[in-house]
């Protein structure tokens, strides 16, 4: 299989090639093509497997274009950490400027003002951690009512490290009707209390 036979916009799979890959990991080939029709996911890999562009590509496929109104994004991804979140804008970035979309870091430790300007502006989605999103939120520089799509990435480490609260009261203020991709490593009790409230109706991929 080759991402050729995916149902990608042309600009994605440019992006692709330049970028060297050619056929899918085996959890992008086992989740993308339900990803990309919408559908929720639940995805259980590894760092390394190439999950970053198995929810990405469905994420920028749908935003292309452009088109967020200030502070209202339209997709985020939840990180447990600060590095994780910008190792996914970095990874996505090439793909995200090939069709238009502009992406927001939101992590503690930078410049929240710098974080609320870019909101300001207007970008389509927002790469997050669980506690600087919410005190954007407070501040009333972020808004949640347009997110069509989420992402829980490295959920497990997300529990583990006591965000659920947090995360719990920010799935809260999206959308109901949104698509939602979940990955995690390993599906202890805490994740699927998770995925049974998060996900509906997901497409299960083991890698
Ligand atoms: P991730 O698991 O998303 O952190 O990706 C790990 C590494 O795998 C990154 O360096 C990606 O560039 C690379 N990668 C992702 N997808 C593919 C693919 N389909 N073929 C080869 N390498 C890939």
């Amino acid at each position: 299989a080759s991402f050729q036979e995916l149902d990608l916009p042309a600009p994605l799979l440019n992006t692709l090639a330049r970028q060297g890959l050619s056929t899918p990991s085996a959890i992008q080939a086992a989740t993308l093509p339900d990803s990309l029709t919408g559908r929720d996911v639940l995805g259980r890999s590894q760092t390394g497997s190439g999950k970053t562009l198995a929810f990405g590509l469905p994420l920028l496929a749908r935003l292309r274009g452009g088109s967020a109104r200030s502070r209202h994004p339209r997709a985020l991804v939840l990180a447990p950490t600060r590095e994780l979140a910008q190792q996914v804008t970095d990874s996505l970035a090439p793909y995200a400027r090939s069709v238009g979309v502009r992406l927001a870091t939101v992590v503690g430790g930078m410049s929240l003002s710098r974080q609320a300007r870019s909101l300001h502006q207007g970008v389509e989605l927002v790469v997050a951690t669980p506690g600087r999103l919410r005190d954007l939120i407070e501040r009333g520089d972020c808004m949640l009512d347009e997110v069509g799509a989420a992402v829980l990435d490295e959920a497990d480490q997300m529990c583990d490290m006591g965000f659920m609260p947090q995360v719990t009261a920010i799935l809260r203020q999206i959308p109901a009707d949104g698509q939602r991709m979940l990955f995690s490593a390993t599906l202890d009790r805490n994740v699927d209390a998770l995925v049974r409230r998060f996900l509906q109706d997901p497409v299960v991929h083991s890698v």
